[in-house]
């Protein structure tokens, strides 16, 4: 090799070296000691740690939050195979825990990594060494995020009542089934709560729909504000609410459906047309033994509601006491 061709190849991996210095990616070389050799300028801005307080230094020790174990094999078998190895986000969110330097998201506690280990060979063919790209992947981890965030609210949305918020009636009746075979299997007793609200024609004839709107929104509120968080409340048709309250017999049922049927007469429900008060009336049925499936369930709840609306409205009534009423 001739002089000049000497000089030009140095001073080709001095621009190399500055090039590979200033890169937006992790570079890192450790030997067959696991001890770095080095430590770019990538490394060390989101490190805060200098090359001079981690060169020498075995990974782990330097960096805490890296398994010792992990490292070894991951390196050992670099080493032995002299092939790359690869870890991804997905598998562990990242090698070296660096704050993340995104706009305050919320999503991005610290950066994600991808990384390289590849082997490094020497001069003499052998491979003593193992080079670590580490690359930034936040942005990818947090647009995956978001996207599994959307997804949620979506679902959420698809068995949401629009106007209520309560559950919508598909997603309702799928809980009340599961509850129907659960109750059954245990021998425990849910009681069903159906009720509607009197009269509801005239309130839309007379303040018109969007305060009828208004009416029912007001109406989920109580509802969800009465009941337990375990409780199960949907808006079963258009005027029409559900409520299936677990592990609750009908006498006490009743005294949530009294309660709730007491504070919707006691509200003055305001409205852009006009300030009004509307009853309901509640049909309960609990759980029995003899019920062939959910939808019966439903219909003996129904036929106290009706029972409800037949004997003056504003009331509550127990479809177990139906026949002993009549
Ligand atoms: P009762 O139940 O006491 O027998 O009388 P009602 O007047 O409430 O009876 P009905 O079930 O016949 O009428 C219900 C009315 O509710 C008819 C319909 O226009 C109205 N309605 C149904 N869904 C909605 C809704 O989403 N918004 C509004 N504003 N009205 C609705
Ligand atoms: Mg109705
Ligand atoms: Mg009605």
């Amino acid at each position: 090799m001739g002089m000049l061709e000497g000089k030009s190849e140095l001073r080709e991996v001095h621009w190399l070296m500055d090039m590979l210095q200033s890169i937006d990616v992790g570079l890192m070389v450790v030997d067959s000691q696991y001890r770095l050799a080095i430590w770019n300028s990538f490394m060390q801005n989101h490190s805060n740690r200098r090359p001079k307080s981690v060169l020498n230094q075995r990974l782990w020790d330097a960096f805490p939050e890296i398994s010792e174990e992990w490292f070894r094999r991951k390196v050992d078998s670099v080493l032995l195979l002299r092939t790359p190895a690869f870890t991804t986000w997905e598998q562990r969110p990242y090698l070296l825990r660096f704050p993340s330097y995104r706009p305050v998201t919320g999503t991005a506690p610290y950066m994600y990594q991808n990384a390289t280990f590849m082997p490094l060979r020497s001069a003499d063919g052998e491979v003593n060494h193992v080079g670590i790209i580490l690359y930034d992947v936040t942005d990818v981890a947090v647009n995956r995020a978001d996207l599994k965030a959307a997804n949620a609210k979506l679902e959420a949305l698809s068995r949401t009542d629009r106007l209520t918020g309560l559950n919508n009636r598909g997603y309702w009746e799928q809980r009340l089934e599961e509850e129907f075979r659960r109750n059954r299997r245990s021998g425990e007793v849910s009681s069903l709560v159906l009720f509607d609200v009197d009269h509801f024609k005239r309130v839309n004839d007379i303040y018109g729909h969007p305060s009828g709107d208004e009416v029912l929104r007001q109406i989920a509120r109580v509802v969800s504000a009465q009941v337990r968080s375990t409780d199960i409340c949907g808006r079963y048709g258009g005027e029409e609410f559900a409520a299936l309250l677990i592990d609750t017999p009908a006498d006490k049922a009743r005294v949530l459906a009294e309660r709730l049927r007491q504070a919707i007469a006691a509200m003055s429900i305001t409205t852009e047309t006009g300030t009004l008060s509307v009853t309901v009336s509640l049909g309960i049925s609990q759980h029995a033994a003899d019920m062939q499936s959910h939808e019966h369930w439903i219909s003996t709840a129904d036929q106290a509601l009706y029972q409800a609306k037949q004997t003056g409205r504003n009331r509550t009534v127990i479809y177990e006491n139906i026949g002993a009423a009549s």
